[in-house]
């Protein structure tokens, strides 16, 4: 596609287009073809416009900023160190020629000369001190500023940013913590995975901004019935999850059930018209970690109850032990 339009292979438009490919970013998808649909073929600036309205992260911008910033304090601090030093050196030079001087016997008149001039050398020293004491004061303000932004920064990275919950980066990272924490302590740890029924079809009817509303209400309905050390973050397009630690699949599919029946209780209205919508489903798939399981192995089976779920009529919670069941029932 890079090609045909004629748009250089740099790496944001190769993310735009592999983004436009896996499909997971619909509103962009939407864009893309309505362009295409036009007979338009995207041009590098059309191609940009898109990668900052949809993939660049102000993140990105906030971090450099930031370093920027740091790396001007820096130099400043540098600079008022220097001339203090610079200061420093002449001042000590005068005291040692005072010495020099004040071992040879000084006349009366000498001897005030050389007090005056020590005199007046002290003071600029002094005035000296008082201003890197100054600069040193307002760099520390700053570079505190400069910590506080870096923070939010972190912590906006770790974030999906339409739902306000963690990124799949920071579910990677979570896992690998629940899982390294689980296999240590020998503690039950659940996975459960979720996933809007029929998604596709409430786009399609009430376009996806509404759509991106739904998912929202979804994510926070999620993230407001688990607490302590889980962890709700969105997998990709419209498919959540939650590590469960601490936590057997018996207590999972209750949490999971609670979800379910909350995300099916919600009547939805359009926020801007108060037109009823109706409501929506979710499937969930449970799976609970073993001792030889990756991030990769327990995901995968926590999808694949997920699949079960769907499979079975949606609008449900599937968990290993269920699946286990079905299975005995099928050889038996
Ligand atoms: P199923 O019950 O089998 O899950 O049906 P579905 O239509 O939900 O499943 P499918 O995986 O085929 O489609 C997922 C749809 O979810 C595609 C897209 O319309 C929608 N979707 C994914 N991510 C987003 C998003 O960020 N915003 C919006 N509005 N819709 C999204
Ligand atoms: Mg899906
Ligand atoms: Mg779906």
């Amino acid at each position: 596609m890079l090609k045909r339009s004629s748009i250089p292979p740099y790496p944001q438009f190769y993310e735009l287009f592999y983004t436009y490919a896996t499909g997971v970013n619909p509103s962009l998808n939407n864009r893309i073809n309505a362009i295409f649909r036009n007979g338009t073929s995207p041009s590098s600036d059309l191609a940009e416009t898109l990668y900052e309205e949809f993939l660049k992260s102000d993140v990105d911008d906030r971090l450099t900023n930031v370093s920027e910033r740091m790396t001007a304090r820096i130099d400043a601090v540098h600079d008022a160190i220097d001339t203090a030093m610079t200061s420093a050196t002449a001042y000590s030079g005068s005291l040692e020629s005072a010495t020099d001087d004040l071992e040879q016997a000084l006349s009366p008149e000498s001897f005030r000369a050389l007090a005056s001039r020590l005199l007046n050398e002290t003071r600029r020293m002094q005035d000296t001190n008082r201003a890197l004491e100054q600069q040193l004061q307002s760099s520390r303000d700053d570079i505190a500023a400069l910590q506080r932004d870096l923070d939010d920064a972190r912590r906006e990275s770790m974030l999906d940013p339409l739902t306000k919950i963690a990124n799949r980066k920071s579910f990677d990272e979570g896992m690998d913590v629940a899982i390294a924490d689980a296999s240590r302590t020998g503690d039950p740890l659940c996975l459960m995975m979720l996933d809007i029924d029929h998604f596709k079809n409430f786009n399609d009817t009430y376009g996806h901004q509404t759509g991106d509303q739904v998912l929202r209400l979804v994510a926070m309905l999620l993230k407001s019935n688990i607490k302590g050390k889980d962890l709700a973050a969105r997998y990709g397009g419209e498919e959540l999850v939650a590590i469960l630690p601490s936590t057997d699949v018996e207590g999972a599919v209750i949490v999971a059930e609670n979800i379910r029946k909350a995300i099916q209780a919600k009547e939805l209205l359009k926020r801007s018209t108060n037109e009823k919508l109706g409501r929506i489903t979710a499937s969930f798939g449970v799976a609970a970690f073993q001792p030889s399981d990756t991030p990769a192995s327990l995901i995968e089976r926590a999808d694949r109850c997920l699949y079960a779920a769907k499979h079975a009529g949606r609008n449900r919670v599937v968990s290993e032990k269920d699946l286990e069941g079905s299975l005995r029932r099928a050889a038996g």
